[in-house]
């Protein structure tokens, strides 16, 4: 089974982690416990035709536009 492997950036603590999906569970939206701060992220992700992860995008969960 093609495992897909991409490096996040937590958008909560800002510490990089390894993520691993099997290709079937990929969907477009995905949501993930930060191994550090055990945030929830959102993560959106794009695939190339090989199935390697030619985009990644981390959002925060709560929404909130206020910086
Ligand atoms: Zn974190």
């Amino acid at each position: 089974m093609n495992i897909i492997k991409t490096r996040l950036h937590c958008p909560y603590c800002g510490k990089s982690f390894d993520l691993e999906l099997e290709e079937r569970t990929y969907e477009d939206d995905l949501l993930e416990e930060c191994p550090m701060c055990g945030n929830s992220i959102e993560i959106h992700l794009q695939l190339d035709q090989e199935g390697k992860v030619s985009k990644a995008e981390v959002h925060q969960l709560d929404g909130d536009a206020d910086e």
